[in-house]
Formats: structure tokens, C-alpha cells, sequence
């Protein structure tokens, strides 16, 4: 097993830069997702550290050893990408047992590890079947057994999932998860997918054009975005932010919108009379039971059966509603709303950052 030292780690492409100092350690058995939106240069990183790509400038050290310049098949890692290629008329056994007879190891050797990443994998029963008798997501734990019996110190997975179709995705999901567990090693794992990170990650790195904007647990990211990317990339629905002016006065902070909409906020740096935007995530909103909350606009109400999706306006901002509770009001009707202050998040309107 083995974690990761990134060191101010940058591609370039000719003049192009890629990757702009990145500096990220992974631990030792760490789950680690990748994610940011496509183009910001996840899969480049992920190259970089099986050593399929040149490191620009910076440091890569696997383990305790500096790996700039080792050879790919010297760092004993192990890659999953998007599309699995398995050998076609090869059975399931023989895909599985591919590496190790290339590598010339005992047929006895073989069996015993085509064994155990059946085992592990959940393919006994088909291990005489070729690809074509096999469904996608069969297909993809065949395509992990070839890497497992590797028995690498670190997996890298490059949107794994993506291929597959969702009911499959939430599925594979929970089997990779489950498969971390029971192998514990480092496993780096790339996606867009943020319900994919929030669910497998021991820890999420955010990504875009080329840096890190945020690493820490899922839960410390969705709690404590530390900017509006963040913020408005994990969470599904996503959070809606409305532009208003902070008001301290002499009691607790609130926000002014636009059209005088008071929304009270937990604590911030902003000073009083700076322009910011406020995050509130759908979920947070709630019905003020005595009606002197701020006015919710409905147009379109969802019922999903175990939640109500509310489509609507906040001083003319479109915001989303998701509520546990079975709600029917009239479109074109208004409600009036509240959310508990330390749930909205306050972005300074210029940088975007947490305040
Ligand atoms: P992601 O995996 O996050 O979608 P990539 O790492 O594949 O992003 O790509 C990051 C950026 O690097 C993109 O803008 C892409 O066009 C660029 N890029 C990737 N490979 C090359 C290459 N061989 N030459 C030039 N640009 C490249
Ligand atoms: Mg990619």
C-alpha cells in the first residue's frame, strides 16, 4: 500500500498550462475522489501520477520514493478507466488470469488469485461465460478483477461509472465502496459525478481550470464551501444564491435583497453595508409557522412521492424548494419561508469567497 506526495505538481502543454501548482497528499488506504467540471484537468492529474503523462515541474513522490521519471509499470498502480477492454473470446477466468500468465506465474498461482478476486467481486458463477454473455455491470467488476489481481499499492479510476446506466451507477457504486473496505488500499478516483464523490469519498478534492479550490471531507465541503464553486457544485438540486447587501444594525446579521426581502444570516466577516450574494441549499428551507418569514413566489410544484420539489422566486431570484413534507400550494400562490441563520452562507459578492 502506498499514499501520495504531490509537491506544487504542473502540466503544461507547450505553452498551454494545464495544471497550475497542484499540492495534494492522499493517505495511506485513503479513498480519494477527484471531481471538478470537464476540461479542469482531473484525468491529466490522474496520467501524471500512473506515469502515462510528463510531470511539468513539481513533485510526485509514491510512497516514500520521489516517482518523477519512474517507468509506469515500476509504480505498481493500478488504472480503471471509463471503457473497460476486455478480451472477447476470452472467458471471464482467462481476463481475469491475463496479467499474471503474461507474467509467467504457476497455474496453481493463477487459479488461487482468479479465486480470490471472484470471491471478492461477486463473479464465481460466471467465470466460464465470455464478455458478450456478461451485463455492463458484470462486464466493469471483470475489468476490476484484472486490476485487483495485480495487487497494486494504489488504484486510480478514471470516471469508472460513467458508461453505465444510473440504476447500474448507484449500484457499482456501493460495491466500490464496499471493495475499498475490504482491501483498504489508497484509491484515487476521478469524476463529475458529485453524488459519486459525496457517497465513496473519505475525502473530495474540488477542482477547476487547473487548481485545487477545495479538499476535506464531503460533509466538511457541503457544510463549509469555501467559495461559490464549491458551493453551487456539490448538492443536487444544487444551492441558489440571491445578491443582497449585509446589514448588521444592532442585532444579529441579516441580508437585504434587491427588493427589500430581509433574510436573517449566522455568522460573517462581511461588514455591514457590503454587497454579498447568500447560499441557502434547497433543502434548508423551511415553512414559517407563524407567516412573518420571507415571501416564496411558487410556479411549479413536483411531487416526487417522497419529497416535494417547489419551483419559485425569491426577491425575482429563482430558487428551488425541495421539502420532506407533502406540500400542495397553488402555483402562482406565495409562502412564506425561513431557514435557520447558520445554514445560509455568505460569499462576498466580488471574490465569491466564504465571509
Ligand atoms: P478532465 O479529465 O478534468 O475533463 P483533462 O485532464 O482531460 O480534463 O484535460 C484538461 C485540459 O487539458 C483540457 O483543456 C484538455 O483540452 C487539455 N489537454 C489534455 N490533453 C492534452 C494534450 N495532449 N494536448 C493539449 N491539451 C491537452
Ligand atoms: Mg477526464
Amino acid at each position: 500500500m502506498a499514499g501520495l506526495q504531490i509537491k506544487q505538481l504542473a502540466k503544461s502543454y507547450g505553452a498551454m498550462n494545464i495544471l497550475h501548482g497542484i499540492d495534494l497528499e492522499v493517505r495511506d488506504g485513503e479513498f480519494l475522489v477527484l471531481i471538478g467540471p470537464s476540461g479542469c484537468g482531473k484525468s491529466t492529474l490522474l496520467r501524471m501520477i500512473a506515469g502515462l503523462e510528463d510531470i511539468s515541474s513539481g513533485e510526485l513522490w509514491i510512497g516514500d520514493r520521489l516517482s518523477n521519471g519512474l517507468p509506469p509499470q515500476q509504480r505498481n498502480i493500478s488504472m480503471v478507466f471509463q471503457s473497460y477492454a476486455l478480451f472477447p473470446h476470452m472467458s471471464v477466468r482467462k481476463n481475469i488470469g491475463f496479467g499474471p500468465k503474461i507474467r509467467r506465474e504457476s497455474a496453481a498461482a493463477i487459479d488461487a488469485k482468479v479465486g480470490k478476486a471472484a470471491e471478492t467481486l461477486n463473479l464465481h458463477d460466471y467465470l466460464d461465460r465470455v464478455p458478450r454473455q456478461l451485463s455492463g455491470g458484470q462486464r466493469q467488476r471483470v475489468a476490476m478483477g484484472r486490476t485487483i489481481v495485480r495487487e497494486p499499492d494504489l488504484f486510480l479510476f478514471d470516471e469508472p461509472l460513467s458508461n453505465l446506466d444510473a440504476k447500474l451507477r448507484v449500484q457499482m457504486r456501493t460495491e466500490l465502496k464496499a471493495l475499498h473496505q475490504q482491501l483498504k488500499t489508497t484509491m484515487v478516483y476521478v469524476t463529475h459525478d458529485q453524488i459519486e464523490a459525496m457517497t465513496m469519498a473519505d475525502r473530495i478534492v474540488v477542482m477547476n481550470a487547473g487548481r485545487i479550490e477545495q479538499a476535506g471531507s464531503p460533509l466538511e465541503l457541503y457544510d463549509k464551501p469555501v467559495n461559490k464553486f464549491v458551493a453551487g457544485f456539490l448538492g443536487s438540486p444544487a444551492m441558489t444564491f440571491i445578491p443582497g447587501t449585509l446589514e448588521r444594525g444592532d442585532g444579529a446579521p441579516k441580508v437585504r435583497t434587491d427588493n427589500g426581502t430581509i433574510i436573517p444570516v449566522g455568522d460573517t466577516t462581511a461588514a455591514s453595508g457590503q454587497p454579498v450574494e447568500i447560499g441557502i441549499r434547497p433543502e434548508h428551507y423551511r415553512l414559517a409557522p407563524d407567516g412573518n418569514g420571507f415571501a416564496y413566489h411558487v410556479e411549479v410544484i413536483e411531487p416526487t412521492g417522497s419529497e416535494t420539489h417547489l419551483f419559485g422566486t425569491i426577491s425575482g431570484v429563482a430558487v428551488r424548494c425541495v421539502f420532506r413534507d407533502r406540500l400542495a400550494p397553488e402555483p402562482g400562490t406565495q409562502l412564506s419561508l425561513t431557514v435557520d441563520p447558520a445554514k445560509v452562507h455568505v460569499f462576498d459578492a466580488k471574490t465569491g469567497n466564504r465571509i
